[in-house]
């Protein structure tokens, strides 16, 4: 019988998950995408119907409100939901899954609007009552959370017999030409890069002022370039998946411009999270610098450059030390002339894509709520080959190691 698929959030990652549903329309069946505003879900179904030829139906829901998220799962019997809406409402959402009977995917784990704090606690608390209700959950299907945690099943799988020490690098070449903006949800992206740094090592979390550890990392097709270890969301599910790990860290890239202007922003109270009164109104100033920024969804035409995302693994096989580096480099221009989306929404939306259709396929297919190194990656890296983002394994030095200054 011909599948039912709701996506819900209409920014950059769902207009990348709309348009690469109906490239696999075999697999998705009848799409529906859904958001707030109605209108931003209307233009993408406009677009894919003019660049693919699929009709994709819209609707509105306020994704904050399970009831709604019921009835709308319920008007468009979907048998599975791509949530890409904000991290905000992925509790709703996945109480609306078990209500319904219906499965679920998220790029992005569960934080609280107040705290600018994520963890996989509530979700993953959710997985009984999903196994009672014979649905599956699959957490993180973006490139980092998501990707990057196939990548490291993937070495864990045909490189390592264990696995010491994970080093995620993330780089994000691309230039849109403005003096500040962000390539995915101004509010989320700047809570992110604000919060202390985090890693894991011996055992234990250690913690780091944001930006106080640096290095400078040679990324393949990209260049040299400073990256700062910051905490990011697998790191929690990968030290918990990946046994005999000693230590991992995460590191992003960011220009010396980028952060001298986060900078001032912070120093001036532009990145605060509480309201303040403002001519008798509450306004929260990093919703009033989001609404001044550029919206994400609108850099695709102008963002030039590369993204190189990967992770870097030592360890050991057959008793000797190993090293091996898997990545991913896409082009934002290419991504644009595909699906009229820059690299950051294509690259999180592709995989998204691809981990509901192997959940729709039965060919990653668990009952109760997973992280993605849970499962056999080798579909997964296929899907990634023929699905738009290539990825290559340089096997280096044994006992070569990231220099951190
Ligand atoms: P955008 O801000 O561009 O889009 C978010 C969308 O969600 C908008 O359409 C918005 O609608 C909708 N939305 C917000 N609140 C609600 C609600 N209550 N009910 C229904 N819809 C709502 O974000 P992105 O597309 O850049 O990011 C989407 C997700 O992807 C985020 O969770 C982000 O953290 C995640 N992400 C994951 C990455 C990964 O690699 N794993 C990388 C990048 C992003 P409206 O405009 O009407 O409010």
């Amino acid at each position: 019988m011909s599948k039912k698929t709701l996506i819900i959030g209409a920014g950059g990652v769902g207009n990348v998950v709309a348009f690469k549903c109906a490239m696999n329309k075999g697999t998705f069946g009848d799409i529906v995408l859904a958001s707030r505003t109605v209108s931003k879900c209307d233009d993408i179904a406009k677009n894919v119907y003019e660049k693919t030829g699929v009709k994709i139906k819209t609707a509105k829901v306020d994704a904050d409100n399970t009831e709604e998220v019921i009835d709308l799962i319920r008007n468009t019997e979907a048998d599975i939901v791509i949530n890409v809406a904000l991290p905000y409402q992925d509790l709703t959402i996945m109480d609306a899954c078990v209500a319904t009977g219906t499965d679920y995917l998220d790029t992005a784990n569960y934080e609280h609007p107040d705290t600018a704090k994520f963890e996989y606690k509530e979700q993953w608390a959710k997985d009984e009552e999903f196994k009672k209700a014979g649905i599956m959950g699959l957490l993180g299907s973006g490139f980092d959370p998501g990707v990057t945690n196939v990548f490291v099943a993937y070495a864990q799988k045909h490189y390592f017999d264990e696995i010491h020490y994970i080093d995620i690098l993330d780089c994000n070449a691309g230039d849109h030409g403005y003096p500040f903006a962000t390539n995915f949800n101004p509010e989320i992206n700047i809570r992110e890069v604000n919060s202390k740094g985090r890693y894991w090592e011996e055992g234990e979390w250690k913690e780091t002022e944001p930006m106080e550890i640096k290095m400078v990392w040679d990324y393949p097709e990209v260049g040299a370039k400073d990256s700062y270890l910051l905490y990011h969301e697998e790191e929690e599910s990968l030290v918990k998946n990946i046994p005999h790990l000693k230590r991992i860290r995460f590191w992003m890239t960011f220009s010396q411009s980028y952060l001298t202007h986060l900078k001032v922003l912070d120093n001036v109270g532009m990145t605060r999270i509480d309201p303040v009164e403002v001519d008798g109104c509450k306004v929260i100033p990093l919703h009033l610098l989001k609404a001044l920024l550029p919206d994400p969804a609108s850099l695709g035409e102008r963002t030039k450059g590369k993204t190189n995302i990967g992770v870097f693994v030592q360890g050991i096989k057959d008793g000797k030390e190993k090293t091996v580096y898997i990545y991913q480099v896409s082009d934002h221009e290419k991504c644009y002339a595909e699906v009229m989306s820059q690299g950051v929404s294509y690259t999180t939306g592709v995989p998204a894509m691809i981990g509901a259709k192997l959940m729709l396929e039965h060919k990653w297919y668990k009952e109760g709520v997973h992280n993605m190194e849970e499962f056999d990656p080798d579909p997964f890296m296929e899907e990634l080959n023929i699905q738009g983002l290539p990825w290559q394994v340089m096997e280096l030095d044994a006992g070569k190691t990231l220099e951190v200054k």
